[in-house]
C-alpha cells in the first residue's frame, strides 16, 4: 500500500472524513485489494457481519415517458414503438397481489414521466394496494417522477408528498439522481428534475419522515469528479436532513439506448465504486450492491467491497431488463441466501426500513 493509502486509511480508522481529493485518489489508484479491504474494514464496523436482502414486487406502471432520457431503454412515446403500456390502478393491483403469496414484503413502484396522469392515478393505486394489503411496505415514486406530479399538477412538492404519504405511500426509492452535473443533465436528460430539484424533493421527503434511499448512475459521460462531487452532495445533505437508508451506485447498461457506443463499465470499476461510495458516505448506512444491473457474480464479490446490502428477490423487473441486464428477473429467497452464505456473511431478511425479518 503506497504512503497516501495508508495515509487514507487512517483517516477512515480513526473516522476523519475523506475528502474530494481522497475520493478521486481513491479512484485513481490501481491497488483494488487494498481499497477492498479498508471499504469492507468500514462495512463491517457499521453493519456487522450481516448483508440484507429483501423480498419484493417491482411494479413499473407505464413505460410511456416524456422525458426521453439518453440513457434510457425503458421509457417510449404514446404512439411510438416499444410496446407502450399503461396499467390501471385495477390492473396495478392485480399484478402486486399476484405477488403476495410469494411471501413479499414490499410493493416497489417506479415508472416513467406519463404526459398526462394525474396525482389521483398514482394517488389511487397507491391506496389500492395499500387498503388490500395494510402489512406490505409500499416504497414508491422516485423523486424525479415526484417532481413531474408537482409539475403536472400544480401541488407543491410537499403537498404532492402529503397525498401520496396519506394514501399509503412509505418511503421513496432513490432512483433518478443519476449524476449532479447539470450540465451533464441537459445532455442526457434535460426534460427531468435537474440536480438540486431532486435533492429538494428528498430534503422535503425527510423533513417529511418519509425516508430514501440514493443512487448515482455511472459509466457514461461523467468524469472521476462528477462522481466523487455526486457523492458528497449526498453526503451533504444527509448531515443537513437525515433520510436516506442506503445509497445504490448503478453502472450505466447502453444496450437498447442512443449510448450504444460506449462500454459497459469493468468489474474494477464497479467494485471500486462500490468501496470508494461506502468509504466516503460515511453517514449513510447502507450501500446496495443492486445484482440485478451488477449481475450476479459482481454484487457477491461487492460484499467483500464495502456493500452490506444485495436489494431483493425481485419478481419482476421492466426498467433494468429493457436496458440488457443480463440477470434474471427475480432470484429465489434460497438461492440468495446461499449467495451470501458462501460469502461469509449473514444472510438478512429485512423490511424496507432495514428492520431485521430474520437471519439465515
Ligand atoms: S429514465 Fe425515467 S424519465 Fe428518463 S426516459 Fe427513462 S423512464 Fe423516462
Amino acid at each position: 500500500m503506497d504512503i497516501r493509502l495508508l495515509e487514507i486509511k487512517e483517516k477512515v480508522k480513526s473516522h476523519e472524513r475523506l475528502d474530494r481529493a481522497d475520493g478521486l485518489y481513491l479512484y485513481e489508484s490501481h491497488d483494488l485489494l487494498a481499497i477492498g479491504e479498508m471499504a469492507r474494514d468500514k462495512k463491517l464496523e457499521m453493519s456487522g457481519r450481516n448483508v440484507f436482502f429483501n423480498v419484493n414486487r417491482h411494479i413499473n406502471l407505464t413505460n410511456i415517458c416524456v422525458s426521453r432520457c439518453k440513457f434510457c431503454a425503458f421509457g417510449v412515446d404514446e404512439n411510438g414503438e416499444g410496446g407502450p403500456y399503461l396499467m390501471t390502478a385495477d390492473e396495478a393491483f392485480e399484478f402486486g397481489a399476484a405477488a403476495v403469496d410469494h411471501g413479499i414484503t414490499e410493493f416497489h413502484i417506479v415508472s416513467a414521466m406519463h404526459p398526462n396522469l394525474g396525482l389521483d392515478y398514482y394517488a389511487e393505486v397507491v391506496r389500492k394496494l395499500n387498503q388490500g394489503f395494510p402489512d406490505i411496505h409500499i416504497q414508491a415514486f422516485t423523486a424525479v417522477e415526484i417532481f413531474h406530479m408537482h409539475r403536472i399538477s400544480g401541488r407543491t412538492i410537499r403537498e404532492v408528498l402529503q397525498v401520496l404519504k396519506d394514501a399509503g405511500m412509505g418511503s421513496m426509492p432513490g432512483g433518478g439522481a443519476e449524476i449532479f452535473n447539470d450540465e451533464i443533465r441537459r445532455k442526457l436528460c434535460p426534460n427531468k428534475a435537474m440536480s438540486d430539484e431532486w435533492l429538494d424533493v428528498h430534503r422535503i421527503a425527510h423533513q417529511m419522515d418519509i425516508k430514501t434511499n440514493c443512487t448515482m448512475l455511472y459509466g457514461h459521460i461523467e468524469s472521476k469528479e462528477d462522481r466523487i462531487e455526486h457523492m458528497i452532495r449526498l453526503r451533504e445533505l444527509q448531515d443537513e436532513m437525515p433520510g436516506f437508508q442506503s445509497f445504490i451506485p448503478l453502472p450505466f447498461l447502453p444496450e437498447n439506448t442512443s449510448m450504444e457506443h460506449i462500454k459497459r463499465t469493468s468489474a474494477v470499476d464497479d467494485l471500486k465504486t462500490i468501496a470508494i461510495s461506502r468509504l466516503m458516505l460515511d453517514n449513510i448506512p447502507h450501500v446496495k450492491a443492486f445484482w440485478i444491473m451488477l449481475g450476479l457474480p459482481i454484487a457477491q464479490i461487492a460484499l467483500d467491497f464495502g456493500a452490506d446490502d444485495i436489494d431483493g428477490t425481485v419478481v419482476e423487473e421492466r426498467i433494468m431488463h429493457a436496458a440488457g441486464a443480463g440477470t434474471a428477473k427475480g432470484i429465489s429467497k434460497e438461492d440468495l441466501v446461499n449467495l451470501i452464505k458462501d460469502s461469509g456473511y449473514i444472510p438478512t431478511e429485512r423490511d424496507t426500513l432495514y428492520n431485521i425479518i430474520k437471519e439465515f
